[in-house]
């Protein structure tokens, strides 16, 4: 059954899925990639997909680093799933730090929580503390990871599982691209994958504190993300090619 777009957040409470076949072929697509490419890397935001990709790495003991952005605005909750990882695994994700000189510059040019005033001052926000380090992170990769689904929102309905990065001329994996909700739900049931408590408050989707708030019934699951934004337009930088997607469907 296809997930919808615009759905209740069940997360932690769902039903068990079969996902065999998905698991299979999400096992194969990385170990595939893996062994295509020499330096290939998982971004990870520390929720619950990227945690179920941790999984499946550490698991397999693939040749795929781990990084996750701590952009220094993030919740206990997320910061506290590290730790968890390191006890479970043994490693955890390297974090990667803003420049604080950039960081410093934003704040005494805008104000810390400048991001509610605009569109703009947001995407800046997201700029110096997401994007840049993001870009830092991916230096002489040949190719990236993310947890990203197409049920997640309206900017990732076209999702697919492969894709090129044209901005940072890498390729991209989108491997949970068609995982459902209670798919990830099933798999960290059975693996005892560790997850950000958050998920058990509403918080379908988990970024900055000042930027989330959990959702409510039949909204978007990301919809708790910019949640003063319109949501056809709601990426941080990270992911900008479902936006140009997006634009294109539009547009015909
Ligand atoms: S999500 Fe919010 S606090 Fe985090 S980088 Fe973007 S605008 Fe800044």
């Amino acid at each position: 059954m296809t997930e919808s777009i615009v759905t209740v957040f069940r997360g932690p409470h769902q039903p068990d899925t079969d996902i065999t076949a998905k698991l299979h072929a999400l096992e194969t697509l990385l170990v595939q990639a893996a062994a295509e490419f020499a330096d290939i890397r998982l971004a990870s935001s520390l929720a619950a997909e990227d945690n179920v990709l941790f999984d499946v790495v550490a698991r397999l003991k693939l040749n795929i680093s781990v990084f996750s952005l701590e952009t220094g605005r993030l919740n206990a909750e997320t910061l506290a799933v590290v730790p968890a990882l390191q006890a479970k695994y043994g490693k955890a994700p390297t974090l990667v730090h803003p420049q604080a000189q950039a960081v410093e510059a934003y704040v005494s040019s805008h104000g810390q929580d400048a991001f509610y005033d605009s569109v703009e001052l947001r995407k800046a926000c997201c700029d110096v503390r997401k994007v840049e380090p993001l870009n830092r992170a991916l230096l002489g990769a040949q190719a990236w990871i993310t947890g990203q689904r197409r049920a997640q929102a309206a900017t990732r309905k076209e999702l697919p599982v492969r894709e090129a990065d044209e901005t940072r001329g890498m390729v991209k994996f989108n491997p949970l691209s068609d995982w459902s909700e209670a798919d990830i739900w099933t798999y960290i049931r059975r693996f005892a994958v560790p997850v950000n408590a958050l998920h058990f408050e509403g918080y379908p989707s988990i970024g900055c504190q000042p930027c989330t708030r959990p959702v409510t019934l039949g909204e978007d699951i990301r919809a708790g993300r910019w949640w003063w934004e319109d949501p056809t337009l709601k990426e941080c930088g990270l992911h900008a090619g479902n936006l140009n997607r997006i634009t294109a469907l539009k547009s015909v």
